[in-house]
């Protein structure tokens, strides 16, 4: 059984209230710009808010990708990087690391996130092969497809739905897996890929009930589990706040114990680690680990620095130890929840519960007279914009792309808005200012028309399609 979700962090710890474990050593000044600059800046970014140029925003939460702030530790330990081109002293501390907390055996370091999935890709996918995972992440399911692999979603129906609280939404449910086994046959089935927290249905969580369960049928059939463990600090962080047995075992023992049932991970450390750039891919078998340790001479760099350089390693394996500590994640999370707690109290559909890295706008109900073509998430993030200077991004039918069988939009059920909170960088005096402009777009919603895709590129277009208004 799962315990019921509180209502506000103060409840659950038992206190009045939660603050940062840390103060704040430099700043980095921002502003507003004017109403008028901001209408002109977007009209030449195509209303696509990744062409806005940074210094025009004001609060900018595009992303918690590569935008927190390091420790003063992680920038001491910058000045120790060994910036030789092979064995790296930085690359065995990082792959210490690694194997202490997520408990893997081979460990190979990548630029970012995405230069891991697609040596997991190309190592063990192939044509023809079908890849389930709870719910589709842009660059993943994009590296699987290009390997020859067909992503299919085997995700519980509640993730689909923005409104349902259920405590682990991002749960596989087995029967659709089971369904798929039955159906394609165990061998075309390479491995699960399993992410936590799931970034598309609004930063849910992964039950440790659910990954064993996961693990037994797995086993039953010879198929591996490759974990994207991007965001499964805070995955982690909600086993221990809603599921029976954790509430008193520390962060990182619960993370070491979920990945035990996995097989081996891809990171995009510019997430939990708390770095501006890195990534690594982790597995237990050899095969596979040689497999990738061979292709990334090809396309990142030699096996002991991946495109990091050695600097950048010593920063991400401090931010490794830094991102699992409980007063960290509590706060981390707990800054994410209350903004959607303000949001929640003033009646504006959101993704419930709240998950661990972003606030979702539900941009259909928001705009429910906007069809699917016309982008209503997209027009609420320019509309966004528009008001305040806040910067947030779109994760509707932009972001899903068109089906490479039909040439057709993917409709997806969600149309979201992603209000993304950087680690360690905004107060809750920003988190107050987002509420109030999130309010002000909410209250003039009648007044969206829609946008029209004037520019469309052949992958990933969410990142760089162009709209007009409509
Ligand atoms: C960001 C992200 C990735 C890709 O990582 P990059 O570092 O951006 O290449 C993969 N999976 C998830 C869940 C992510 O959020």
């Amino acid at each position: 059984m799962s315990k019921k979700i509180p209502q506000t962090m103060g409840q659950q710890f038992g206190r009045r209230s939660w603050a940062e474990p840390w103060k704040i050593k430099m700043v980095e000044p921002i502003r507003m710009i004017s109403a008028e600059a901001r209408a002109e800046a977007a009209a030449e970014a195509g209303y696509n808010t990744f062409l806005l140029k940074s210094e025009d925003v004001y609060i900018d939460l595009l992303t918690d990708s590569g935008t927190s702030a390091m420790s003063d530790r992680q920038w001491a330990g910058l000045m120790l990087g060994d910036e030789a081109y092979a064995g790296s002293r930085n690359f065995y501390h990082l792959e210490h690391a690694i194997q202490t907390h997520y408990g893997y055996k081979y460990i190979v370091p990548t630029h970012q996130g995405r230069g891991a999935e697609h040596l997991i890709s190309q190592a063990v996918i192939k044509k023809g092969d079908f890849i389930p995972g709870n719910m589709y992440f842009t660059t993943t399911r994009l590296h699987q497809e290009l390997a020859g692999g067909t992503f299919v979603d085997v995700i519980i129906d509640e993730a689909h739905d923005p409104a349902n609280r259920h405590p682990f939404k991002g749960n596989v449910d087995l029967d659709k897996l089971q369904n798929l086994i039955d159906k394609v046959g165990a061998e075309k089935i390479p491995y699960v890929s399993l992410a936590g927290t799931v970034n598309m249905a609004g930063g849910q969580p992964v039950s440790m009930a659910n990954v064993k369960a996961l693990r037994q049928l797995c086993d039953k059939y010879g198929i591996k589990i490759y974990l994207d463990a991007t965001r499964m600090a805070e995955n982690v962080f909600f086993i221990q706040e809603r599921e029976d047995g954790y509430a008193d075992k520390p962060i990182a023992e619960i993370l070491f114990e979920f990945c035990s049932y996995t097989d081996g991970a891809w990171m995009s450390a510019k997430k939990d680690h708390l770095v501006n750039i890195g990534g690594w891919l982790a597995v237990n078998d050899h095969d596979v680990f040689d497999a990738a340790r061979n292709m990334v001479v090809v396309y990142e760099g030699l096996h002991t620095y991946g495109g990091m350089s050695g600097r950048d390693m010593e920063a991400l394996a401090i931010g490794i130890e830094e991102s699992l500590q409980d007063d960290h994640i509590r706060a981390r999370v707990g800054q994410v929840r209350y903004l959607g707690d303000l949001l929640t109290d003033w009646g504006i559909p959101i993704v419930q519960p709240v998950g661990g890295h972003a606030i979702f706008l539900n941009a259909k109900e928001i705009y429910d007279h906007l069809p699917q073509d016309k982008f209503p998430a997209q027009t609420l993030a320019a509309e966004l914009y528009l008001d305040s200077g806040i910067r947030a991004m779109e994760r509707g039918v932009v972001s899903a792309g068109r089906d490479p069988e039909t040439g057709d939009h993917r409709y997806p059920k969600l149309e979201l808005v992603r209000l993304t909170i950087p680690r360690r960088v905004y107060t809750q005096a920003h988190m107050d200012v987002t509420a109030e402009a999130v309010k002000a777009v909410y209250d003039n919603r009648h007044n969206a028309r829609g946008l029209k895709m004037v520019y469309e590129p052949k992958y990933l277009r969410f990142f760089q399609a162009r709209f007009e208004k409509l």
